[in-house]
């Protein structure tokens, strides 16, 4: 009963904020279940295409890495990096990808997509450089404002902290104490408010499901 009611919910919230996000020329879709997400980015990505990615849990939960893999696309794939200089090195190229795909930390109700970054390429690389970026959206990261958007971010910050074995006060205690680690994981962020200037530019595929973190 619950999951059938919440499956109801995050399609009709999916409804709204797919409305909010054209006004903003932002195109999207609503997926109702991760296994629709290989097949609809397989319709979106041109086959040869060079593509590149944002540090993302929905990306692996979704198949979208083991895609990103699969030979199809000339994949600029920053975890296959040989050592942290190759890896820069990665990380820049994402910036003439004709692709970039990536989850979001939040979107609010009315459109805004929000990215928190510790070293800042994913929030650069959704706002400039790339041709075209995608974002993979469970529908647990919908919120209510930027208020809450911020408020999401505080909470599963610690938790992404952890998941990368950085040496933060919130990785030890599972509570953000806005610290001046070295290793700090919220260093920027970056809010797409619009795209009116680059209509096109961005996809949102939202999924009725809860993903990521
Ligand atoms: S500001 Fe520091 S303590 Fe707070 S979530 Fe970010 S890394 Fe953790």
């Amino acid at each position: 009963m619950r999951n059938s009611l919440l499956n109801w919910k995050y399609e009709k919230l999916a409804g709204v904020v797919l409305d909010n996000l054209s006004k903003k020329y932002i195109e999207g879709f609503y997926l109702p279940a991760r296994e629709s997400v290989v097949p609809k980015l397989e319709e979106i990505l041109k086959e040869g295409s060079t593509v590149a990615n944002g540090g993302s849990v929905t990306l692996q939960e979704t198949g979208t890495i083991e895609l990103l893999r699969s030979g199809k696309y000339q994949f600029f794939d920053k975890d296959a990096a040989a050592d942290s200089s190759e890896r820069w090195k990665v990380l820049r190229k994402a910036f003439e990808a004709d692709y970039y795909v990536c989850s979001a930390n939040a979107i609010t109700v009315s459109g805004e997509i929000v990215q928190l970054d510790g070293s800042g390429n994913r929030a650069a690389a959704c706002i400039y450089g790339p041709e075209k970026v995608i974002f993979v959206v469970g529908m647990n990261k919908i919120v209510p404002d930027i208020e809450a958007a911020f408020e999401r971010i505080r909470y599963i910050a610690p938790m992404n902290a952890k998941r990368l074995n950085l040496h933060t006060p919130c990785a030890a205690t599972g509570i953000c104490s806005d610290c001046r680690s070295d290793e700090r994981i919220c260093e920027s962020y970056a809010i797409i408010r619009n795209s009116s200037r680059n209509k096109g530019h961005y996809t949102v595929l939202l999924v009725g499901e809860n993903l990521g973190l």
